[in-house]
Formats: structure tokens, C-alpha cells, sequence
């Protein structure tokens, strides 16, 4: 059995924590110089590790394993969100260099390799997934020509040749060279946490699916237009949101998540009636046909306002992922290695974010792990896992690598 180094370990992910640390969290932009300091530094340990290395042309550092005959990819993304947590992401990319340590060394594992990757842009500095799209495919020239920086607008061809990635190739998967892809992350929810476990089976990665609603009235001033004449599109969304946000739990599943997290009115002055107002739905869940129902009822509620009136009332799809189911062999695998490690104290769950893994599991089959998140905090500076499930979870994802190796 592949054996973990606790010290090493927590010692490489407090080292990565380094590269923009900020309070007890990190804040490292993909293509940030602080983000391209630690892709070579990663870079530096996989090298270090035995791994013939390369940072590619879209900047995912990519480990391989020269002599081994049956190969499997373990990775997650290694920027942050801003001001994010120190294990988001790192947290699957220093247990991938982890693993492919204590594989080298284990007697059993004679032929046996982990190859590692740390993707790029996971989080969406740029555009949602990069590094494994490019890997995988699913990532044309004519998008990187068109993606603009999320913050600042700056073009992703200007970022990644400041980065100094832009005139490197992209590497490409080679599907038959894998037996799959295995990624380990924090959970970022708090069922593990509040339910005293310590290692989650991810079942399905669920599908995202968004919209834009706008609406369009009449501005106009505030003081000389009487009631009855207006046609105010914030008020029109408004009673939209609430039509929504009291219809969908109706038809909701245990684990439906739905969000409106962006309403803009123009032209958002106090002494002027909102002549177009503009939100942004988005709901999640795992399984298709909600996902279905969900999109149905959205329409039925936007075509009732519509008619309703005084407001014309439009929506359109923005993006769409479908649920991922993670490979039925692999599940069974980490969960035999829960159990070894953790008798009971595992459980099957979906995954509520969205992941790599959902992206590789087109090319190969694919499989994740959750270790808890205290108080199911993430994508924020106070985000922390315990030591001790860091470490258990180390050892539970090298077990699950190589029953994985040896039964594929
Ligand atoms: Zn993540």
C-alpha cells in the first residue's frame, strides 16, 4: 500500500498557501505573477517527484510518469477565487503529487504510475474550466481569442503572454493512456461536516444550468408620471423574482439549489423610473428531468409575466452543464478505501460545485473524493479542513489510486 507522508504533505500545502496568502486564505488570480510563480514551483516538485514536466501553452502543469505501464491522472485546479480559501483546488493537486511520491517508493506498486495536473482557470478568472477543456479538446482558438479577463477585460492572448505560457503548446489528452482520472477536493458544502464524517463519495457531479431574464418598460421621470401610466421594469422584476422564489421549492428535490444572484436596473437612478431591468437564474441539481422541470416552470413564470404585462418579459439560456455521473467502479473503489480507514464515517453524496472531473469524465472514466469543509465554508479566506482529515483523506484517495490501477 502507497503510504502518505503526514509532515510532507501539510507541509507542501502550507507552502503553496504562500503564493498570495492573504489573512488564512490565499488570493491568486489565474495568471496572476503570484499564480504563475506557484505553477513553477508545482512545476519544480513534480520534476523533484520523478515526472517529466511541462507548464503548457493555456498553463496547466502537467507531471508524467516516464516508466510506468498502467497510468492514472490525478489533478484539481491550483489558482484561487479571490480571496479564497488555502484548499480549494491546491488541496487535490498537492494530494496528486502526493500520491505519485509514495507510488515511486512502494514496493508493491511496481508498475503502477500516477501522472498529475494542475489545471488552469477552474474558477473562471478567464473562462470556466480552461485547463481541463483545453486538455480534453473542448477548448477552440477562436475562444481563447474571444475570452476577456472577468475583472479588468484584459484579453486571456495578452494574459498568457505576460504569464510567458502564450507561445507553448497545449497538451492533449491521449485517453487510452489512462486508466482514468481521480480528483480529490474539499466538499465547500457542510453535509460531511455537520454529519461527523470524513471521507463523502461523489455519486454525480450536478448539471448548472442558467439564465438571463430582461425586462423592458418605459423609463421615465419619477415625480410627473402618474401610477397607472407606468411601466416600471424593476418592479416587474421584482415580482418575477418572487414568483420564482416561491414556485421552484414546489418542485424541488432534496439537494435543488436555484440562485438569482445578479439584477441590474437601468438606469439605476433615484429620480428615474427603471426602464429595463435584467436578472440572472440559475438552479442545479443532479438529476436531468428536474433540471427539465425546472427549465419548464422558469418559462411558464416568465411567459405569466409577460402577458401579464406592463412589461415585456424575455429569456435566453447563458450556459448549460449536464449532471456528470462519476464512474460506478471507481465509487466502489474509494469507498472499499473509506472503509478500511474510516469504518463508517463515509458517505455517498453528489457534488453541489462544479468540477474538472466533470469535464474529463467526456474522455475517461472519472472519480472524485470529498474530505469535510468546517462549517461548509469555501470560496472564502476563512475556508479550513481539519489536519487529521487532511491526512485521512491522503491515505483513503492512495488507497482508492491503487485498487483503481490494479482492477482497471
Ligand atoms: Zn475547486
Amino acid at each position: 500500500m502507497p503510504a502518505i507522508d503526514r509532515q510532507r504533505i501539510l507541509g507542501d500545502l502550507r507552502r503553496l498557501a504562500e503564493f498570495g496568502r492573504y489573512k488564512t486564505g490565499v488570493h491568486r488570480p489565474t495568471y496572476s505573477p503570484v499564480d504563475v510563480e506557484s505553477r513553477h514551483w508545482l512545476a519544480e516538485k513534480y520534476r523533484e517527484a520523478g515526472l517529466d514536466t511541462v507548464i503548457d501553452g493555456i498553463g496547466n502543469v502537467i507531471g508524467r510518469n516516464p516508466s510506468a505501464r498502467r497510468r492514472l491522472l490525478v489533478g484539481s485546479h491550483s489558482e484561487t477565487q479571490p480571496y479564497g480559501g488555502w484548499l480549494d483546488g491546491s488541496l487535490g493537486v498537492i494530494y496528486g503529487l502526493e500520491l505519485a511520491r509514495a507510488f515511486a517508493v512502494d514496493p508493491g506498486g511496481a508498475g503502477l504510475g500516477i501522472e498529475v495536473a494542475a489545471w488552469a482557470d477552474e474558477e473562471g478568472h478567464y473562462g470556466n474550466f480552461l485547463g481541463s477543456r483545453s486538455f480534453t479538446d473542448a477548448l477552440p482558438e477562436e475562444e481563447i481569442d474571444r475570452i476577456r479577463g472577468r475583472d479588468d477585460g484584459t484579453p486571456l492572448r495578452e494574459a498568457l503572454k505576460r504569464a510567458g505560457f502564450a507561445d507553448r503548446q497545449r497538451e492533449r489528452v491521449d485517453p487510452g493512456r489512462y486508466v482514468g482520472y481521480l480528483e480529490a477536493h474539499i466538499e465547500q458544502g457542510d453535509t460531511l461536516d455537520t454529519s461527523g464524517l470524513r471521507i463523502g463519495v461523489v455519486e454525480t457531479i450536478v448539471g448548472i444550468w442558467n439564465y438571463r431574464v430582461s425586462l423592458n418598460g418605459e423609463q421615465n421621470h419619477a415625480g410627473t408620471t402618474r401610477m397607472v401610466r407606468r411601466k416600471d421594469a424593476g418592479v416587474a422584476m421584482v415580482r418575477l423574482a418572487t414568483r420564482i422564489h416561491e414556485r421552484f421549492p414546489k418542485i424541488a428535490g432534496p439537494r435543488t439549489v436555484w440562485t438569482i444572484g445578479r439584477m441590474l436596473i437601468e438606469p439605476n437612478a433615484p429620480s428615474v423610473i427603471p426602464g429595463r431591468a435584467e436578472m440572472q437564474v440559475q438552479f442545479r441539481d443532479a438529476d436531468p428531468e428536474r433540471l427539465v422541470l425546472f427549465e419548464r416552470t422558469l418559462h411558464d413564470l416568465v411567459g405569466e409575466a409577460d402577458r401579464t404585462g406592463p412589461c415585456r418579459v424575455e429569456i435566453e439560456p447563458i450556459a448549460r452543464s449536464e449532471p456528470r455521473p462519476m464512474d460506478p467502479g471507481f465509487q466502489a473503489q474509494i469507498e472499499v478505501a473509506a472503509e478500511r480507514h474510516a469504518p463508517g464515517m463515509h458517505m455517498r453524496l453528489p457534488s453541489a460545485a462544479g468540477h474538472d472531473a466533470a469535464v474529463l469524465s467526456y474522455r475517461m472514466p472519472a472519480g472524485m473524493m470529498f474530505i469535510p469543509s468546517l462549517g461548509g465554508v469555501s470560496h472564502h479566506w476563512s475556508e479550513d479542513t481539519k489536519e487529521e482529515d487532511i491526512v485521512l483523506g491522503a491515505q483513503v484517495f492512495a488507497d482508492a489510486a491503487e485498487c483503481i490501477l490494479r482492477a482497471g
